[in-house]
């Protein structure tokens, strides 16, 4: 049953609850929401709900109606998430887990490692004790694996994971793994189970070959009971009558369980199809399924593994299916996981600090699109957003250390740039640029929770905003629009009226943040609408060997030919040239100066001697930034 606890209850009241029911065979979970605090109980007990509903402190009592308990939505509505190491898994980053099906040397598990970190992997994955279905086959190198699949993630930073098939092994895995694998085969070995769940650590769990969706999650319920919350479903393919692929990949299983289940849910497309040809499009189908992450086998030489050969991917294919992950990862409004930012190994420089979170400079209230750009960027357990009233209120908190970082956006694919913010930048020469990201940009219309379309007259919201949703707002017929400094605030406003004849535009979030109803959703004119923002800090540019775009503005000589020569050294260097943009100069009408960003990748040696050259061609000549570029 879940209990819902008065805010009033005292400590006391509580304990003594919580004596109660475990008196009467009941275990107990506590769940702190934004809201809300619950307690769970589960067990053998046979209490009458009206008997603890009477109990001082507590507010409402009622049953879970699924036989998997702690597992279900219902004890729980929010996503579980939790970190592996450096890795927060469940929230809006994909994991890419990927490694061999075994472990076979120490050298091949390395040289796998370090192509995979290259490519953008987070976790590594090899099998050290294999359930193989042949007794004669390979059966893994067994704790010796173990030992090189730690070495090779601490060498190359990566968390571990690998499969466990005996209870006997478990103070090995406590020792050597990150996260513990349950294979298919072992799904409903309930001892095993329990032996892992009492580790507490997290645990991937793999569908069974012919589990139901429901056997699964008592699977999971076991873990849960023995010990264990932090737990992965991974869907890795079930036994049908389907010859031709190894296992019947379900991929309508991410959705039932993201109703059922707070759990995160991961897909093995490798074991789930057998075939390396299907593994790429059947991990980027999990990708927009909603999967929180996937495990995908690779081996730098397929054709001699020792195991699951022909569903390995090539470390070449593997990174390209990397690459098609970042595209598709902003469509289903996520990002990629990294293993390293760069804004993680950069020292705090302010004292001016509310907590221990780093502070990050955006642009409007919050709910604004900026923000959701900057938690895209920044991992949330570890910086903290803070609103500014101006694009200029950015750069100060910036400058002036009240903020570490600052994002900002510079460019819509629909509206062009963001000139503000590249004159901005200009002025602060103490600033520079560190990253870069791009969102998709969803509009909904959102008014009171009494509201319907129907009964809007006014429709709040930034100009861009407005614009970008033209077309759906020529259907509502006469209504007046009106522009306001920025989304989420323009919603904010619109909440404080209490009038169901107002609208504002904004994302979806800024409805649940200002406690307002989407009355429709997706409402911009046309869905390929992405910003591109750029992330500021304090401090001169480097050129990092793995930097691969440059942003730099230079001005020119009002002469002929000036502006040719410039380019000139462009060529000469072979820097292809991204953007190019000519802005005026404040102050000195009729002159311009010129924006450029140029793709460095693999030539940053060489960017020293360029700016040199570019310097002695050019009146003026500043470089922005240098940084890893998406795009
Ligand atoms: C594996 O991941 O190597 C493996 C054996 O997977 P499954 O249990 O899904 O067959
Ligand atoms: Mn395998």
């Amino acid at each position: 049953m879940v209990i819902v606890l008065k805010k009033s209850i005292t400590d006391v009241e509580k304990n003594s609850l919580i004596t109660f029911l475990k008196d009467k065979g009941y275990k107990i979970k506590e769940i702190h929401g934004q809201e809300e605090t619950v307690l769970g109980a589960v067990g053998l007990g046979s209490l009458d709900k009206v008997e603890v509903e009477m109990r001082p402190g507590v507010s409402k009592v009622f049953p879970i109606s699924k036989p998997y308990k702690f597992a279900s939505r219902e004890f729980k509505a929010q996503d579980t998430v939790f970190d592996v190491g450096p890795i927060t898994i469940g929230g809006d980053r994909i994991i890419s887990v990927a490694g061999p099906c075994a472990i076979e040397s120490r050298e091949q598990i390395f040289t796998i490692a370090e192509l995979l970190k290259k490519s953008g992997a987070v976790i590594l994955r090899g099998g050290a004790f294999k359930p193989r279905t042949s007794p004669y086959s390979f059966q893994g190198l067994g704790e010796e694996g173990l030992v090189y699949l730690r070495e090779a993630g601490d060498a190359f930073g990566m968390p571990v994971m690998t499969e466990i098939v005996s209870t006997n092994d478990v103070a090995l895995f406590d020792k050597y793994v990150d996260i513990v694998q349950i294979g298919a085969r072992n799904m409903q070995n309930f001892e095993l189970l329990k032996a892992v769940g009492s580790l507490g650590k997290p645990v991937l769990l793999k569908r069974g070959i012919s589990a139901t969706i429901q056997e699964w999650l008592m699977a999971a319920e076991y873990l849960i009971a023995s010990g264990t919350d932090k737990i992965i479903l991974c869907e890795r393919g079930i036994r049908t009558y389907e010859t031709e692929t190894r296992n019947t990949l379900d991929l309508s299983a991410i959705p039932v369980l993201k109703r059922l289940t707070h759990l995160p849910v991961f897909v093995d497309p490798s074991h789930g199809t057998g075939r390396r040809d299907s593994v790429m499009p059947m991990t980027l189908a999990a990708v927009s399924g909603g999967a929180h992450g996937v495990v995908v086998e690779v081996h730098h030489e397929p054709e001699n593994a020792m195991s699951d050969g022909p569903q390995s991917l090539y470390p070449e294919q593997f990174e390209k299916l990397m690459r098609d992950i970042e595209v598709l990862a902003p469509v289903v409004r996520k990002e990629v996981a990294r293993l390293s930012t760069s804004f993680t190994e950069i020292p705090k420089v302010s004292a001016e600090r509310t907590s221990d979170l780093v502070q990050v400079a955006f642009q409007g209230e919050s709910g604004a699109y900026s923000e959701v750009a900057l938690y895209r960027t920044f991992d949330k357990a570890k910086y903290v957003s803070m609103p500014c009233k101006g694009f200029k209120d950015v750069f100060d908190a910036v400058l002036s250390g009240t903020a570490e970082y600052g994002i900002l956006p510079v460019e819509n694919s629909l509206a062009g740039s963001v000139h503000s913010n590249y004159d901005l930048i200009i002025q602060y020469p103490d600033v520079h640029i560190t990253a870069e990201n791009s969102i998709r940009i969803e509009h909904s219309l959102i008014g009171s929770q009494d509201s319907s379309i129907d009964k809007i007259k006014k429709v709040y919201s930034h100009p861009q905003a407005l614009s970008q949703s033209s077309k759906f707002l020529e259907t509502l017929g006469d209504v007046e629009l009106i522009p306001y400094s920025d989304t989420s605030g323009s919603v904010k406003f619109i909440s404080q009226k209490n009038d169901p004849s107002l609208a504002a535009i904004a994302g979806e979030h800024s409805a649940v943040l200002w406690n307002m109803k989407v009355l429709k959703i997706n409402i911009e004119n046309n869905p390929r609408n992405y910003t591109r923002f750029v992330v500021i800090q304090r401090g001169v540019p480097k050129v990092e060997a793995d930097t691969t775009k440059a942003s730099l503005v230079f001005a020119v000589d009002d002469q002929p030919g000036a502006l040719l020569e410039a380019l000139n050294v462009f060529k000469q260097y072979d820097f292809n040239m991204k953007k190019l943009e000519s802005r005026p100069i404040a102050g000195s009408p009729w002159q311009y100066m010129f924006y450029a960003d140029i793709d460095i990748a693999g030539k940053t040696t060489t960017v020293d001697g360029f700016l040199q050259d570019l310097a002695n061609k050019t009146a003026d000549l500043r470089l922005l930034g240098c940084y890893k570029s998406k795009n």
